[in-house]
């Protein structure tokens, strides 16, 4: 059995995978212990999978999952973690952005007790503006709003001990953001401070729209505030309209100016029209996870898996 697992998701990764084992490699050859690679394939559509497969025919140390289809990071790390034998498991990207030289440092903090250790960028230099405010942004209203304490600035990028994954493992919910569930285990946690590399070649696999989702998934997952939001706008316009009928109430009697205007009358419909909407929208978010969640569906579904000493099986 390996003591230590590395756990990498990639997505159409292909021009990543020969740096990226060649650096880990160069890494768990260092190890102390004998660790795996496992790698997941979060349905490329390039020749991410064909190399997968050499570099399992070349190394044992090498595990690979292959998902039937996309079912984005987070489902696709959660499926490596429950795939890890190792006492000790670490979480990368597959674009060489968390550099897999730093894994000895981290394994230093989980010899001196830690149960995890989550890497935090200090700078996200190398990244464009407008990531980097979303980012910034994101994670500072989610720590406000969150019912744990998440730290800012943190990825996935991280050290887990294997109690922790066990843990992971045992959560069913379909929403998995992990950096947050990770947080909401407990167990003595310390940051690690590095300098987040560029990627090393290929595109962003995290779109817009994807780390979009992420960020909703991550406030829907842990705060019910935005439910609450619909109640203070609620009262809030409540107020405005009673401030607003005794305005007018005392013109009507007290003046003989009479209201008119076309403009107030529509901003206030729209206003509350808008107010409706984004209180509806917000249930939605909550409602269509409820449904996700009671459909009890599997979390991915697997269509190769290459394990040497241990199952190997394809359909
Ligand atoms: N990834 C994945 N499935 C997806 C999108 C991304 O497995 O649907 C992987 C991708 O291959 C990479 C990691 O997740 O290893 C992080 O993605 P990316 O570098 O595109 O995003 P970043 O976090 O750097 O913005
Ligand atoms: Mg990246």
């Amino acid at each position: 059995m390996p003591k230590y697992s590395l756990v990498i998701p990639v997505y159409n990764e292909q021009s990543n995978i020969p740096a990226l084992y060649q650096r880990v490699s160069a890494v768990m050859d260092e190890l102390d212990d004998r660790a795996e690679l496992i790698l997941i394939d979060d349905g490329s559509h390039d020749r991410t999978l064909e190399l997968l497969r050499s570099l399992h025919d070349r190394d044992d140390r090498v595990v690979y999952l292959s998902l039937a289809r996309n079912f984005g990071h987070q489902i696709a790390v959660t499926a490596g973690l429950n795939y890890v034998r190792g006492d000790v498991i670490i979480v990368l990207d597959g674009d060489l952005q968390d550099p897999p030289e730093l894994i000895p440092d981290l394994l230093a903090l989980w010899r001196q007790g830690y149960h995890v250790v989550y890497a935090q960028r200090t700078k996200r230099v190398r990244e464009g503006w407008f990531k980097r405010l979303c980012a910034y942004t994101f994670y500072r209203i989610l720590k406000q709003l969150a019912n744990v304490e998440l730290p800012t600035d943190t990825g996935d990028f991280c050290l887990m001990d294997r109690s922790v994954v066990d843990l992971l493992n045992q959560m069913p919910e379909r929403n998995r953001y992990l950096r947050g569930l990770r947080a909401w285990v407990g167990f003595r946690q310390i940051a690690f401070k590095f300098d987040r590399d560029s990627r090393y070649a290929g595109s962003v696999k995290y779109t817009f729209a994807k780390s979009l989702g992420l960020a909703i998934n991550g406030l829907v997952s842990f705060s019910i505030v935005p439910l609450r939001l619909s109640t203070y706008l609620g009262l809030f316009s409540a107020v405005l309209a009673i401030v607003m009928a005794l305005l007018v109430l005392y013109w009507r009697v007290f003046t003989n100016s009479t209201l008119t205007g076309f403009a107030t009358i529509a901003i206030a419909i729209f206003f509350i029209g808008a107010v409706q909407l984004i209180s509806i929208g917000i249930l939605g978010e909550y409602i269509g996870r409820i449904y996700e969640e009671v459909k009890h569906r599997p979390l991915y579904t697997l269509s190769e898996v290459g394990r040497k000493l241990g199952i190997v099986d394809s359909e």
